[in-house]
């Protein structure tokens, strides 16, 4: 019987063992927080979205970069797949109105509770608290409450997690001792995060918090439509989130970016500027907004924040402005908020088993791979299945060697 070590109880980390113990190997697992799968749990506060019911064509092109394994591994856990894994764990999954998959109970603790037991049943081995802190010779050395402890195994995966939210366990520690062993890894970026912009103080003291409903938003990514919501620093939300990467990227590159916001997706510019040019040219802006275009509140006050002098006496300019009021980003939130990070080992530097090619024997799964996705339940599905497709590639390694 092989003996696998797996560091990492995450998505990927967990899939992986369940497949390991399946096929018969003796599974240990190694996490350093006192309990596993902590991101996973919090990724439930919110309504857990294990996949996506988009079709397959639509779905695989998601991911990015679109490396060959990672494409093979998502083709081989398809979200049908997964779906029917999470109601075999007694998860039963609806499609919302999105096509976001959820389990009816919404949290992950039941579904967490359920496959640690069908773990611990199929003989999995599962050691919190310890944390890997490198590599010594062919084995692994890990922090411990009773003190450094080295272990050895027949195969080793690594699915320790991104940067983002490090209190959860996925710190990032391990970057270093993977380039040590001259692993390329890419830098970790915030993914799926917030903006920082430069609010005036009336309108964060009035609108932090408000949510802009029923907008669209345009970026390098295309124009989707949704929801933001203004916070103390910026913006936030899901329709941010759709177009962090291409904004990130923007800014990285030229040093500014906008997020282009349509405010009333509905009307053409054409009928807002007749609509417009029926209110009073006595009226206040106010009033103008409100009877001729519809917009209040926080809207209202985006579009005065946005628009010129010029632009708000005239109809058909402030028509236009409404329908692609850009939004100047100062910066990307830190990575400890985003919900993923970008970046991580380098599909480049690992095998179609997801094992590296210059360390036989080692294999990565999950979130510190180099690929990112929007939310939508494309990350841990990606993560639940590079976990797989690394737990295949092991029990391959493991037979012909
Ligand atoms: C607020 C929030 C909400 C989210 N909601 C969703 C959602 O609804 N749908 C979705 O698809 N995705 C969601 N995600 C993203 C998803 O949770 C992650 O992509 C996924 O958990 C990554 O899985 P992973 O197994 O690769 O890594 P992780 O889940 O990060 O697990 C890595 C594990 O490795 C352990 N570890 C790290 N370093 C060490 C070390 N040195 N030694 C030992 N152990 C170590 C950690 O303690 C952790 O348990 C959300 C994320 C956040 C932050």
């Amino acid at each position: 019987m092989a003996d696998v070590a797996i560091v990492g109880g995450g998505p990927a980390g967990l899939m992986a063992a369940e497949v390991l113990a399946n096929a018969g190997c003796r599974v240990t697992v190694y996490d350093g927080m006192p309990s596993p799968a902590r991101k996973l749990l919090l990724a439930g506060k919110s309504g857990l979205n294990l996949t996506h019911a988009e079709p397959w064509e639509r779905f695989v092109t998601r991911y990015h970069p679109a490396d060959p394994a990672l494409t093979a591994a998502l083709d081989a856990f398809r979200p049908d797949a997964l779906v029917a894994w999470a109601n075999d764990l007694g998860a039963e999954c609806f499609v919302g109105s999105s096509g976001r998959v959820f389990p009816k109970a919404m949290k992950a603790s039941p579904l967490l509770r359920a496959w640690l037991k069908r773990l611990a049943d199929l003989g999995v081995t599962v050691k919190t608290r310890h944390r890997w802190t490198g590599f010594t010779g062919d084995g692994l050395t890990f922090d411990t409450p009773d003190g450094p402890m080295n272990i050895r195994a027949d195969a080793m995966l690594f699915a320790l997690g991104g940067a983002s939210w490090p209190r959860l366990g996925s710190d990032a520690a391990w970057v270093a001792p993977f380039k040590a062993i001259g692993i390329d890894v890419a830098d970790l970026r915030p993914a799926n995060a917030g903006f920082d912009v430069a609010w005036d103080e009336p309108f964060v003291e009035r609108f932090a918090g408000a949510p802009v409903k029923s907008v669209t938003a345009t970026s390098d990514a295309g124009t989707t439509p949704g929801e933001l919501v203004v916070s103390r620093h910026g913006i936030e939300g899901s329709l941010v989130y759709a177009h962090s990467a291409a904004l990130r990227d923007r800014l990285d590159r030229d040093g500014t970016a906008d997020i282009v916001i349509d405010l009333a997706p509905g009307r053409s510019a054409e009928r807002l500027a007749r609509d417009l040019a029926r209110q009073g040219a006595k009226a206040s802006f106010s009033n103008r907004l409100r009877k001729g275009a519809g917009l209040d509140g926080v809207k209202a006050a985006l579009a005065r924040l946005f628009s010129t002098e010029d632009e708000r006496h005239d109809p058909v300019r402030l028509a236009a402005r409404l329908k692609a009021l850009p939004i100047p980003l100062a910066r990307i939130r830190p990575i400890e908020e985003a919900i993923s990070s970008a970046g991580g080992i380098r599909f480049s530097d690992i095998d179609a088993r997801f094992m590296l090619k210059a360390r036989p024997g080692i294999f990565v799964a999950g979130e510190m791979l180099d690929w990112e996705a929007p939310t939508g339940g494309y990350l841990l599905t990606g993560c639940f299945a590079t976990g797989r497709a690394a737990a295949n590639g092991i029990l391959d390694w493991l037979e012909r060697s």
